[in-house]
């Protein structure tokens, strides 16, 4: 969304870019914690992380660790599992221009992230085969933010998985096209 506000915004950045040219790679916004290749992100057991998850064509090994480890079963013993850089990737994506959109840092909260195959067995209606549990997914809200207006940017960038649900939305990066409403 290419708003006149937006444009001044560009015109300043650039301006602070002279300043600093070093930091001129990363400053694809006007926010330190918002970009494409990072995510300001928190969980409803109560971590935050503000964390660049890559560099350039490379992922941050210790920093994708850091959000395995948010991203763990709380629910089940912390367990912990590999969780798929794309959907960073696509998280980052929905997070950058939604922030850009409102003129205002939008923090992320997952309310599950990966799950294990024996809890996942315990929620109703959970698909036998989740993506949770393949840590593919997550199931989300953007802080002030309404769902239906969450998926809308979802439906927009092509999100493989997409659950709609009265309270957060559904994205995972499994097979392509599947769409839900919980
Ligand atoms: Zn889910």
């Amino acid at each position: 969304m290419q708003t006149k506000r937006h444009f001044l915004k560009t015109v300043s950045m650039a301006t602070m870019l002279l300043a600093a040219p070093e930091i001129c790679t990363a400053q694809d916004t006007p926010w330190s914690d918002i970009g494409f290749d990072r995510l300001l992100v928190a969980n409803t057991d109560g971590d935050s992380l503000a964390v660049r998850f890559r560099n350039g064509q490379r992922y941050d090994a210790s920093n994708l660790q850091r959000l395995n480890w948010l991203w763990r079963d709380w629910r089940d013993a912390d367990a912990q599992s590999p969780i798929d850089p794309l959907l960073f990737v696509d998280l980052a994506l929905i997070q950058t221009r939604m922030s850009l959109d409102f003129g205002q840092p939008k923090a992320i909260l997952i309310n599950s992230g990966f799950r294990t195959a024996r809890r996942n067995a315990t929620i109703p209606n959970a698909a036998r085969n989740s993506q949770h549990v393949a840590g593919r997914a997550c199931d989300f809200n953007i802080v002030g933010v309404s769902p239906p207006l969450v998926v809308g940017y979802a439906e927009s960038y092509g999100i493989h998985g997409l659950g709609r649900y009265a309270d957060f939305t559904h994205i995972d990066v499994g097979p392509s096209g599947r769409r839900w409403t919980g």
